[in-house]
């Protein structure tokens, strides 16, 4: 994995919003970069109850899981109402659901003086405290 690659990774994701919703206003979508090199995209559907609406992340999330590929790289964008893309970090369910491929996985967060800049960090550096490392060095529960 590269630059190039994480790079692409963000594009794809930028790409989505831009084609999914082109006519402007809020909208997100998430990108993942596979250990195949394979980049998936998603976004969230609307539903009625906001209540029941899910991560952006859970498209690509699930597509990696289908032909069982680890996850190198996620990344979430957020384009607000006056066209700029933001970066999320990922949220606390989401990096939950990363840790399965390990505390290595690359998470795209906000730049400190630039919240439209993605600053890529490892899993184990957001989740410093992780749970699951009383039990184990590895955090992986990554089923075959
Ligand atoms: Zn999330």
């Amino acid at each position: 994995m590269d630059g190039e690659e994480l790079d692409r990774a963000v594009n794809a994701c930028q790409d989505l919003i831009a084609q999914r919703f082109p006519g402007g206003g809020e909208r997100g979508a998430a990108a993942m970069l596979l250990a195949d090199g394979t980049i998936l995209t998603g976004t969230a559907p609307d539903a009625v109850n906001p209540a029941v609406e899910v991560c952006h992340e859970i498209e690509p999330s699930a597509g990696a899981f289908r032909p069982n590929q680890k996850i190198i790289a996620s990344v979430c964008l957020h384009r607000d109402e006056t066209g700029r893309v933001l970066v999320l970090r990922p949220c606390g369910v989401c990096r939950e659901r990363l840790a399965v491929h390990g505390p290595d996985v690359l998470v795209g967060v906000t730049a400190p003086e630039d919240p439209a800049q993605v600053v890529w960090k490892r899993l184990r550096d957001v989740l410093p405290d992780y749970w699951m490392t009383v039990f184990s060095q590895e955090v992986s529960g990554r089923r075959r």
